[in-house]
């Protein structure tokens, strides 16, 4: 069983390899974001309030997100856990270290998708784009407006965590500009060395 997490501003392509783990692994993806929306879309009384945190490309509070984790966790992976867009805080990443002790498991590695902020906003206008040709609902928080925001948000609250897995010897990092495939490609080896 592996569990990971990957780390990386928004539009890094954490979504992208995570999907790609699950159908190579047998790994559960665990996306946050994902999660949220869910919430969202089902109306329910956490989805409304969390809506417009979101719509902001602020964060929202770390009782829902590790609460939400923790729920998906007691469900169990025989594969492991891929965590995508979580932890996104210190707060967070204490949270899970102690949820998965109490599991008694472990993260064998954070693997930062290293990437450039100026191809970052060029790739999110990318995906907004490909997303109206294909008839579907582009996010409110992939405008470029809301995304500066998004990103600003990571370099407060999230980069910090870079430091603290590497302190933790945990940290491994990939280069995230590369080609999907490539990117794929370093993970997969990362992983088979863990
Ligand atoms: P994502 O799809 O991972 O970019 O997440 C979309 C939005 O959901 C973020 O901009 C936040 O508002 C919220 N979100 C997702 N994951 C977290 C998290 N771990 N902590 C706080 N907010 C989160």
């Amino acid at each position: 069983m592996t569990n990971i997490i990957l780390l990386g501003p928004p539009g890094a392509g954490k979504g992208t390899q995570a999907r790609q783990l699950t159908e190579d692994r047998g790994m559960v993806q665990l996306s946050t974001g994902d999660m949220l929306r869910e919430a969202r879309a089902s109306g329910t009384e956490m989805g409304r309030r969390v809506a417009e945190v979101m719509d902001r490309g602020e964060l929202v509070t770390d009782e829902i997100v590790i609460g939400l984790i923790e729920e998906k966790l007691r469900q169990g992976s025989a594969g492991g856990f891929i965590f995508d867009g979580f932890p996104r805080t210190l707060k967070q990443a204490d949270a899970l270290g102690e949820l998965l002790a109490r599991m008694g498991q472990r993260l064998d590695a954070v693997i930062e998708l290293v990437v450039d902020d100026a191809a970052l906003v060029g790739r999110i206008v990318k995906r907004a784009e490909e997303t109206l040709a294909a008839g579907q609902p582009v996010r409110k928080d992939d405008t470029p407006e809301v995304f500066a925001d998004r990103l600003r948000e990571y370099y407060r609250k999230t980069a910090p965590l870079i430091g603290y897995y590497y302190a933790k010897g945990d940290l491994r990092q990939v280069d995230g500009m590369a080609d999907v495939a490539d990117v794929s490609g370093a993970i997969a080896q990362l992983l088979d060395r863990a």
